[in-house]
């Protein structure tokens, strides 16, 4: 059951549901829907009064979720900077790679909706999503140095994670950083 609640002068719309719960459970969703659920025996208005009592805690609530869905696309880079930014990166970490014998890569770039990046070693190509201009600066250069790692290593082996953390001893922040730049939604 769809309902509608004043908070603060906001009106909150929530789903309400009737079902064996002791008493009345609120659940935000990662998309910022407000489930109730609540026993057949508890009033609307006791439902009502509950949210009323919760509405600092509610509106809290949704306003995180506001600013973590901003800060998701917001633009570190513009279109054409990002290129730029990656060959510097390219250009810097390169050294450790040559001194193993790699040759320097063609950098390429390309909007993408499955992945960051991608090395062909082979042919010698690192292609870079366009749409790591919507990751921060440090994001961008775990994403350099993860496939310049390629190079040496194909797959994410153990032996992989070894070279990676000689060129960027933070990786594993930095890629749980990285999740929360939607990949899908920035590829537009
Ligand atoms: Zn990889």
């Amino acid at each position: 059951m769809n309902k509608q609640i004043i908070l603060e002068g906001k009106t909150i719309a929530y789903e309400l549901e009737r079902k064996s719960v002791k008493n009345i459970n609120i659940r935000i969703r990662a998309d910022g829907s407000i489930h109730v659920s609540a026993n057949r025996y508890v009033s609307g208005r006791t439902i009502e009064q509950f949210l009323l009592e919760k509405s600092d805690w509610i509106l809290k609530a949704l306003s995180r979720m506001e600013t973590k869905k901003e800060a998701e696309l917001y633009e570190h880079f513009g279109e054409q900077e990002i290129r730029g930014v990656i060959e510097n990166i390219c250009r810097e970490v390169y050294p450790y790679f040559r001194e193993k014998g790699i040759p320097y890569p063609v950098v390429k770039f390309r909007k993408m909706v499955s992945c960051w990046g991608n090395c062909r070693p082979k042919q010698g190509i690192l292609t870079f999503n366009l749409n790591l201009r919507y990751a921060a600066l440090e994001c961008v250069r775990y994403v350099v140095c993860h496939e310049f790692t390629h190079f040496l290593q194909a797959n994410h082996s153990p032996a992989f994670y070894k070279e990676l953390e000689k060129v960027c001893p933070e990786w594993k922040p930095l890629r749980m950083q990285l999740r929360d730049v939607p990949l899908k939604k920035t590829a537009k």
